[in-house]
């Protein structure tokens, strides 16, 4: 057995432009106080992620090493561009979070290597950037599915597109052909629409004690429609 706690290489913090590096070892209380101020997006979530014990005891590395496909931070990482620095004895290398998963639990992760930092890159002013967390309480509780979106739009288009989910198969995953298909479009009620039912062609969710598999096809189709609606304050208006 490992403590990780103490080791000071597994502590850094640091901005570089939009680029955030952040070792493995920090605990969730440390990188909630962090990104109140740089993505409060993302400190929402992590305000109703376990409980303030938990926060002071879990790390990012353990979050994205348990493998969980319901792992609170895994769409944030996802749409940010995720990527890990794998440390052995041997040497260094990166993997990106999006490759890392390989199936249930399983990683690109040799036994003899930790997870030493993880960079991300940072949402920009201008992104239209949501993350959901769907829990059958808000406090204290399992995640039933996550999602995660991140949209650039160059005059109401869709110039770049991240859209990530977690619950809704064995690995949290980024819906990629959605991507593909919102590049270039209107950023209308009619396509979050249509995206929507894409989305769920790219994903196995399964029954479960926390939600059947058709309420989180729902909750994916969903989603795109909330974010429409949040981002458009008079949607009777926007839609008609
Ligand atoms: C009551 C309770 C509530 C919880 N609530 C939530 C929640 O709301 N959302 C959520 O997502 N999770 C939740 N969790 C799960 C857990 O707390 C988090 O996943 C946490 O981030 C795990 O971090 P840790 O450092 O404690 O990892 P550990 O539990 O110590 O480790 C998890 C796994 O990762 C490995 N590991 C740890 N660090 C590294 C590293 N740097 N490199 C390689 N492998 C590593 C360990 O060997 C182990 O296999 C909860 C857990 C409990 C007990």
């Amino acid at each position: 057995v490992l403590c990780l706690s103490q080791l000071r290489e597994l502590r850094c913090l640091e901005i570089n432009d939009q680029k955030l590096i952040a070792g493995a070892g920090l605990c969730w209380s440390e990188l909630e106080r962090f990104f109140e101020s740089k993505v409060p997006e993302f400190h929402k979530i992590l305000k109703v992620f376990g409980s303030p014990q938990i926060r002071n005891a879990g790390t990012m590395g353990g979050n994205i090493a348990n493998a969980s496909p319901i792992a609170d931070s895994l769409p944030f990482l996802l749409i940010t561009d995720a990527e890990l620095e794998l440390t052995s004895s041997k040497g260094v290398r990166h993997v990106e979070l999006q490759h890392f998963y390989k199936g249930y639990k399983q990683m690109d992760l040799m036994p003899d290597e930790l997870i030493s930092r993880i960079s991300i890159r940072l949402p920009r002013k201008t992104d239209l950037f949501r993350l959901f967390k769907i829990s059958k309480r808000r406090d204290l509780d399992i995640s039933s599915f996550t999602a995660g979106m991140r949209f650039n739009l160059k005059q109401n288009r869709f110039e770049e597109v991240r859209l990530a989910m977690g619950g809704v198969a064995p690995v949290a995953l980024r819906l990629k052909e959605t991507e593909k298909w919102l590049l270039g479009r209107d950023f209308s009620l009619e396509t979050m629409k249509q995206a929507g039912r894409r989305a769920v062609q790219e994903i196995t969710p399964i029954s479960d004690v926390r939600a059947s598999r058709e309420y989180r096809l729902r909750l994916a189709v969903n989603v795109f429609e909330k974010l429409y609606y949040e981002s458009n304050p008079q949607p009777a208006t926007q839609s008609a």
